[in-house]
């Protein structure tokens, strides 16, 4: 089992971070949990896309997780030979977003389809919504969900993917809370959006201070990494994005709750398990 964060930003737009997606390859399957800003150009640099994704797996409906949706939904319809429906699993609510996320590219579909005769299909997507509980389970990647706590956001699930004896859980966003636990629970890799509060404390924006009370800071993910006993904490999605330089002081602020490995994910960080 591989995995690779394909993007590590936040919402603002970041030169040399896409917004928030990873990539889990297991059991010749590439699964993809978000698509944030830019994906299908990491995903290219990872030696995959559209085409190749086995099932694009959502946290939630925010707009800097799902931002790029469309564009892998135009490019594995246009790029494949025959009918190639993409699979998609998410919160409920997710069905309507894809429904809309179609109708929204409904000229492009027409101009599309009035242009390329071999092209004589719509675009379509098997969408399963989840709340809690087994997602897949095919005897070597099992998935599972977690209901989790992004308030007002709601709702909210995490996922955890079991594959050739190890684990890996993809939290998106969310504070400390008991799905996140059960998903957490003894796995190999923990894989959380953090804010740094002492930096979004100290910047004196209303919108931005909204944000302090949904998201985990790194002393939370900390103690979610110890509590659940994981062996390594990723962090993704940072805000405010790390300066250059000051790399080591997000570690040490989350080595002071937590003992394990503790990595602070670029673009592209992969790790084989
Ligand atoms: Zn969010």
């Amino acid at each position: 089992m591989k995995v690779i964060t394909l993007g590590t930003g936040s919402p603002l737009p970041d030169p040399n971070r896409a917004g928030p997606a990873t990539l889990v390859r297991a059991g010749g399957r590439d699964l993809l949990f978000d698509c944030g800003r830019g994906v299908l150009m990491r995903a290219a640099a990872a030696g995959t896309g559209p085409i190749g994704f086995d099932t694009v797996l959502l946290t939630h409906l925010h707009s800097d997780h799902v931002t790029d949706f469309n564009d892998i939904v135009t490019m594995r319809w246009a790029m494949s030979p025959v009918p190639n429906p993409l699979r998609v699993v998410g919160p409920v609510g997710t069905q309507g977003f894809v429904d809309r996320t179609i109708e929204m590219l409904r000229d492009d579909i027409g101009y599309r389809l009035a242009h390329h005769a071999d092209l004589d299909w719509q675009p379509t997507c098997e969408v399963t919504e989840v709340t809690d509980g087994v997602v897949l389970d095919d005897g070597t990647v099992k998935i599972t969900a977690a209901p989790t706590d992004h308030s007002p956001v709601k709702p909210t699930v995490g996922y955890r993917v079991e594959a050739d004896g190890h684990s890996v859980v993809i939290a998106g966003d969310t504070v400390p809370c008991e799905g996140l636990d059960r998903l957490c629970a003894g796995a190999d890799l923990y894989v959380q959006t953090v804010i740094r509060r002492s930096l979004v404390e100290a910047i004196p924006a209303p919108r931005l201070q909204d944000i302090l009370d949904y998201h985990s800071g790194i002393e939370q993910a900390a103690d979610t990494a110890t509590r659940a006993g994981v062996a390594t904490l990723v962090m993704t999605h940072m805000v405010p994005a790390p300066w250059p330089g000051t790399e080591d002081e997000w570690i040490a602020e989350a080595a002071a709750g937590f003992s394990g490995e503790i990595i602070l994910a670029q673009d592209l960080w992969e790790r084989e398990l």
